[in-house]
């Protein structure tokens, strides 16, 4: 297999198992692919990745809750029209969408440098 193909297709089926496979896997070494069903993973890519996304995700989370404690700062009269709900809401779809955002960086960067292998059992 190509190199360039070799953390884009599923090494069971050899179809491309897509960005999404990756991105919506509780760990990235708890992939499965979406054609054949087969568990497969990064190969050299355990807990270090945990840690590298865990890391961006809690550094976007504090940049996400400086805007907003600096938003309250400055423009409180913008918030002041809005429930507690509401802005609990609104920073809610914000960490969803910026952790979205870190997870389909993570899982190019994981498509074009990993390779992926058939997970072995546990
Ligand atoms: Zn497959």
């Amino acid at each position: 297999m190509d190199i360039s193909e070799q953390g884009k297709k599923c090494p069971g089926c050899n179809d491309d198992i897509g960005l999404w496979a990756i991105v919506k896997a509780p760990l990235p070494n708890k992939i499965k692919c979406p054609h054949c069903k087969t568990k497969i993973e990064y190969e050299n890519t355990g807990w270090w990745l945990v840690v590298v996304s865990t890391i961006i995700y809690i550094s976007v989370i504090c940049i996400v809750a400086y805007q907003v404690e600096f938003a309250f700062t400055t423009k409180r009269y913008i918030l002041s029209t809005l429930s507690a709900l509401q802005l609990g809401l609104i920073i809610f779809v914000i960490c969803m969408t910026l952790g979205l955002l870190v997870e389909f960086v993570i899982a190019s960067y994981l498509r074009s440098n990993k390779k992926l292998i058939i997970q072995k059992k546990a």
